[in-house]
C-alpha cells in the first residue's frame, strides 16, 4: 500500500476552452492527494530505503469550482500559475506579439473563419442556402430531360438524317 498524503493547497482552475473568458485562472482551494510508493512495494528485492515513485491528484476543494463560472464546460486543476512569457515580437503598431496575440486575432476575426460559432444564426444560414440550392439542382435537372452532349469531339458526319446516333 503507497502512503497517501492528502493536504489541502492553493491551486487554480481554469477553463479548458481558450475562447471562453473562464479561461484566466482563478484562485482556488485545492485537494492534493500524494500517493508515495517504496522500492519494496513496487515489487523490489531487499529493503531499499527511501520514496521509489509517487504520483499526485489534484482536485477541487470545493465542488463548486469544478466548472467553469462562465460557461460550465469543466475546469483544468493545477497547482501552478500559468508562465507569461515575455513578449519579444511587436507588431506595426507597436502592439506586443505576446502569448495570446493569436487568440485575440481570432476573437477579433482577423485570422478570417476560424472564429468558433457563438450562435447558430451562421448555420441556420448555410442551411437555407443548402436547401435553396439543393431546390435549384433538383428544377434544373426537372428541365432538362433529355440528356446533354458533352464536349466530345465533333461528329464526323454533320447531317442529322445520315447520322445512326440520336
Ligand atoms: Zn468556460
Amino acid at each position: 500500500m503507497p502512503t497517501i498524503t492528502e493536504a489541502t493547497i492553493d491551486g487554480f482552475v481554469h477553463c479548458r476552452d481558450p475562447f471562453c473568458e473562464g479561461s484566466e485562472q482563478r484562485e482556488v482551494q485545492v485537494k492534493r492527494t500524494q500517493m508515495d510508493y517504496t522500492f519494496h512495494e513496487l515489487g523490489g528485492p531487499g529493503s531499499v530505503p527511501g520514496i521509489e515513485r509517487s504520483s499526485t491528484h489534484l482536485a477541487c476543494a470545493d465542488s463548486a469550482d469544478e466548472a467553469c463560472t462562465v460557461c460550465g464546460k469543466p475546469a483544468e486543476v493545477t497547482d501552478m500559475k500559468r508562465p507569461v512569457y515575455p513578449a519579444m515580437i511587436f507588431d506595426r503598431e507597436g502592439r506586443s506579439l505576446d502569448q495570446k496575440f493569436l487568440l485575440r486575432l481570432i476573437k477579433e476575426g482577423k485570422l478570417g473563419g476560424t472564429a468558433p460559432v457563438q450562435d447558430d444564426s451562421r448555420v441556420a444560414a448555410l442551411e437555407a442556402e443548402l436547401a435553396e440550392l439543393k431546390a435549384l439542382l433538383i428544377a434544373s435537372s426537372q428541365q432538362s430531360q433529355e440528356p446533354r452532349r458533352g464536349p466530345g469531339r465533333p461528329r464526323k458526319n454533320p447531317e442529322p438524317d445520315a447520322s445512326e446516333e440520336d
